[in-house]
């Protein structure tokens, strides 16, 4: 059998913006810990699988807790006829908190590369049209909004996400927009401040 540091150490060094050197120290940050807290650590790695789910309608992770659907798709005051597509998990939360929207989300799960080519394995393009293309068919979708950061990537994901739900969108009154520009001082969602996300939303295009 391996080294079990060395084997702990490479599945660390497997963990996003982690690298060789960190993960050793993972390691032996865990070796002088006790064992009440390490049997903590296991069971929740443990249970948040268990008990974390990805909800089918939005992508994001949500406790389950014998619901199929996350609490805000659920939610029925809910304004079903706007999806707004963001990066990641805490956009929503950011979003969600500061009260400037009532409508659904779409997790997108990253942003679209600007140099490589396989980009749709990484990033539910094919999960949006999908949803988007159910929606129009229900006859109930009146808004998509776009809202990536103010980056070169969040750009090229605009733009790139406007190409991909052209064709879908054709010949529909739904409308494509996408969040203000320009009249943020933070770059990520994540980071934006209630007052700038109301404005963003208002001046959105
Ligand atoms: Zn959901």
């Amino acid at each position: 059998m391996s080294n079990p540091i060395q084997k702990l150490a490479d599945m660390f060094a497997d963990f996003p913006g982690i690298g060789a050197r960190q993960s050793k120290r993972f390691v032996y940050f865990l070796l002088s810990c006790d064992k009440a807290y390490l049997d903590e650590l296991a069971n929740l790695i443990i249970s948040v699988k268990k008990r974390i789910t990805q909800c089918p309608e939005c992508f994001r992770y949500f406790e389950h807790d014998n619901h199929d659907h996350c609490e805000r798709c659920e939610k029925l005051s809910i304004d079903r006829t706007t999806i707004m597509v963001v990066e990641k998990d805490a956009d929503v939360d950011q979003v969600s908190a500061s009260g400037a929207y009532n409508g659904l989300f779409f997790v997108f799960g990253g942003l679209v590369p600007i140099v490589e080519k396989e980009t749709s394995n990484r990033i539910r393009i094919n999960e949006l049209q999908k949803r988007i293309a159910r929606d129009i068919a229900d006859n109930k979708l009146k808004e998509v909004i776009l809202g990536f950061s103010l980056s070169r990537e969040g750009d090229y994901t605009d733009t790139y996400v406007r190409d991909e739900l052209r064709t879908l969108l054709e010949n529909t009154s739904v409308r494509l927009s996408s969040l203000g520009r320009g009249l943020s001082t933070g770059t990520e969602l994540e980071y934006s401040d209630s007052e700038t996300l109301r404005n963003a939303f208002t001046n959105r295009h």
